[in-house]
């Protein structure tokens, strides 16, 4: 069993930088946790926080019920994941994972099993007598995994351990940790950048902005109802369009369109009545047919979809239609929106429907 509890955690950097402001999580046990956001935001600051590569400047860090805030690194029953692998390249694939439970001074016959039984779960038998720089970059983030298997630690680490990888990689990759995480039930706790990792990865994901969370809950929840403008813009894929609107009589009027309400909507909207709030729009939320005439400047096909980019009087649009579509820039398509988010446009906070 291995929960982990960021209290309160802040990080300022000896140049005054503050990286961090405030994080509070509960990792549960088994729970694999995705920070995302974009570079700069204090992702790796917290992850190395919890590492104990970093000195935490404010709260507290508890793992398992027991304050380790100032304890060493290798104290602390983690193992971290690395970008670059951090391989030795002198050694072999075997004794790069034996490694860390040779310094532990681990009885040698028990070390060859976990060593074993690592690479079985990897499926890197065959490679144990490799160097490092024989390997694909693939195998040898599987290596880097590997090392931090045998080690059994209370909680994994992961610095965007796929941000090496080419893209059909990454996907496979990807797939790789969320079965080993399956199989291992561990504790993890996962930076990256990408928004995709975040939704397929995570059991629960923690947004970042700027040393600030801004959310933490399931995939679904950042997708479907994003705590604030930051969040709706930085989950999906191509982002959510954004429309300054005004609320009047109880529709959404602006120089592109005027929106009916639903009665939900003018509930929850009420406060707003004769002010300027800002619309969400998904592309994927966007279907053909309606009445927002949209003129089109590029029509890119991706197989099952096609982005149709376009603008109207006022905003710039970008739609996603569930079909190969032909558009020629210059075309006008009608359109309407069928599911829609509000942001309060001073707070930038979502505006909830009843
Ligand atoms: P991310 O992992 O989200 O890209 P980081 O945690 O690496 O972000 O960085 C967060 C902020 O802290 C950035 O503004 C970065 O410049 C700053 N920072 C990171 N490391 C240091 C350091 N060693 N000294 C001073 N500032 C740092």
């Amino acid at each position: 069993m291995s929960s982990l509890k960021l209290q309160h955690l802040d990080k300022i950097y000896d140049n005054n930088v503050q990286a961090v402001f405030d994080f509070n999580l509960d990792v549960n046990d088994g729970e694999l946790i995705v920070l995302v956001g974009p570079s700069g935001c204090g992702k790796s600051t917290t992850l190395r926080m919890v590492a104990g590569l970093e000195d935490i400047s404010g709260g507290k860090l508890i793992i398992d019920g027991k304050d380790v805030t100032a304890m060493p690194p290798k104290d602390r029953d983690i193992a971290m994941v690395f970008q670059n692998y951090a391989l030795y390249g002198h050694m072999t694939i075997y004794e790069n994972m034996a490694f860390s439970l040779m310094l532990r001074k681990e009885n040698k016959n028990e070390i060859h099993q976990k060593v074993l039984a690592a690479a079985d779960i990897l499926g890197l038998t065959d490679q144990l007598n490799k160097k490092p720089s024989q390997l694909s970059g693939g195998q040898r983030q599987r290596v880097a995994m590997g090392r931090a298997i045998v080690r059994t630690p209370k909680v994994f680490l992961f610095d965007e351990p796929l941000s090496n990888l080419d893209a059909k990689l990454r996907g496979a990759t990807r797939r790789e940790i969320l079965l080993l995480h399956k199989r291992l039930n561990a504790t993890m706790l996962y930076v990256t950048h990408d928004q995709t990792e975040a939704l397929t990865l995570a059991d629960r994901i923690v947004c970042m902005s700027m040393g600030h969370v801004q959310q933490i809950g399931t995939p679904l929840e950042l997708y479907d109802s994003p705590a604030n403008l930051f969040v709706a813009g930085f989950i999906g894929l191509p982002p959510m369009n954004f429309f300054e609107v005004e609320v009047k009589n109880g529709q959404l009027v602006c120089e592109d369109f005027t929106e009916e309400l639903t009665a939900d909507e003018k509930a929850a909207l009420r406060e707003y009545e004769g002010r300027q709030i800002t619309l969400g729009v998904r592309p994927e939320n966007i279907i053909e047919g309606g009445n927002i005439c949209v003129r089109v400047f590029s029509n890119e096909n991706l197989g099952q979809t096609t982005l149709v980019n376009g603008t109207m009087q006022k905003h710039k649009i970008t739609c996603k239609f569930r079909e190969w579509c032909n558009y020629k820039a210059g075309d006008e398509v009608m359109v309407s929106f069928n599911r829609k988010h509000f942001f309060d446009k001073e707070t930038t906070q979502a505006i909830r429907l009843g």
